[in-house]
């Protein structure tokens, strides 16, 4: 085993830094770091982050929390450094794609730097994204994509794959210690009610009786990860022996069309919502479901969490995030008594 290659029980003392740690996949990894004794700094600009996802975690001897935002280089000190910094939903990532494709690549690139600056293993959040409208089905880490680098989820998809690309520069010409995952649609607790996701999209609207706003004829696929699976799956890619560098995909391989999961999330919300259809956004990929076979036989992960168990657990959260927030405010009377 390498040096690096740490035992991640309590109490190790290493410092872990968290790109895009107030984010959806961002806390729970924070959370998870923390349970294992190290020491995490969660740095996030608030794009789409949220203080609430880490409120549970600000004042913690061991976390700290920075706002700052990667596209502008900055120190910070770390043995491990995860890259998640991104907005991950179409409709926030199309809304500045020169920010996304910023964030993509200058921001990798000064996480790479400063990951070389301090000797640091660095993991990239890479994404399905680049196999774009696959041909080969479920998708291999061999297949190379076919993704349209002209279409509006270019400034993602091509931000990524070149994102991908240093990462293996900085392995090959200075030997940077790299694990690059691609990540495959990942869902459950801390999603923002508008985050404008597919899951948290149609729990909201199922809760709130509202229409379920199927794109088409919601025939395309995808396959669903709970987060603590992809979480787990993230920090054993981690852990893993230098070597193992991936690209190495992260999901959970049960494919499911767009209008089943429409339908499981009525049944499952004992909603009288029903089913509406809008225009497929374009470039929308048909099919996605990942081959994990490479994170099977190197880290012995695969998920654990079925769709139906792993949407009870989410429609749960969302359900108390909303009476939450819908609550009336108080009268004034009230609030001054
Ligand atoms: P998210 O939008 O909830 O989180 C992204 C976080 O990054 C947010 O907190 C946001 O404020 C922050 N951020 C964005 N740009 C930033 C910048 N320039 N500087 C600092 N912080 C910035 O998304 P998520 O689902 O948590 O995704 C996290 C990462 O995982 C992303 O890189 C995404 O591409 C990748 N990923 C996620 C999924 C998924 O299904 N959740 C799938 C594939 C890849
Ligand atoms: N989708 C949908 N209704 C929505 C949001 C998304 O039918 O309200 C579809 C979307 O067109 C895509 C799938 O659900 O086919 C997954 O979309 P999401 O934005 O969650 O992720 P991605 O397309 O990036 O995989």
């Amino acid at each position: 085993m390498d040096a690096k290659d740490w035992d991640a029980s309590p109490g190790n003392g290493r410092r872990a830094v968290v790109t895009g740690g107030a984010g959806f996949l961002g806390c729970h990894l924070c959370t998870k770091l923390l349970a294992q004794g190290f020491d995490v700094t969660a740095v996030d600009n608030l794009s789409t982050g949220s203080l609430n996802n880490i409120a549970p975690l600000i004042g913690h001897a061991r976390f700290r929390f920075r706002r700052h935002d990667i596209v502008s280089p900055s120190t910070w000190k770390a043995d491990w450094i995860f890259n998640l910094a991104c907005c991950a939903s179409p409709k926030h990532y199309q809304r500045d794609p020169e920010k996304t494709i910023r964030t993509c690549t200058d921001g990798a690139l000064n996480m790479l730097h400063e990951a070389r600056a301090c000797s640091a293993r660095i993991f990239q959040a890479s994404t399905s994204e680049v196999y774009g409208e696959p041909e080969m089905h479920p998708q291999r880490e061999s297949y190379r994509g076919a993704v349209s680098p002209v279409g509006p989820r270019a400034c993602y998809d091509e931000g990524k794959r070149c994102a991908e690309a240093m990462f293996f520069d900085f392995h090959r010409m200075h030997g940077l210690e790299i694990k690059v995952a691609r990540i495959f649609n990942t869902y459950g607790p801390h999603m923002q009610v508008g985050d404008g996701r597919v899951v948290s999209n149609f729990i909201v609207q199922a809760l709130r009786g509202q229409p379920l706003t199927v794109h088409a004829d919601g025939s395309q696929t995808r396959s669903f990860c709970y987060v603590d699976d992809l979480i787990d799956g993230i920090v054993k890619f981690m852990a893993a022996p230098a070597e193992l560098t991936g690209p190495m995909n992260l999901g959970n391989p049960e494919e499911v069309t767009v209008a089943e999961l429409a339908r499981r999330i009525i049944e499952l919300t004992g909603s009288r919502s029903r089913i509406v259809h809008r225009p497929m956004p374009v470039d929308d990929p048909t099919r996605r479901c990942p081959d994990i076979t490479l994170a099977r036989s190197t880290l012995g992960w695969k998920p654990q969490v079925s769709l139906d168990a792993g949407l009870k657990r989410t429609i749960a959260w969302f359900d108390r995030t909303l009476s939450h927030l819908e609550q009336p405010p108080p009268e004034a009377s009230n609030a001054i008594a």
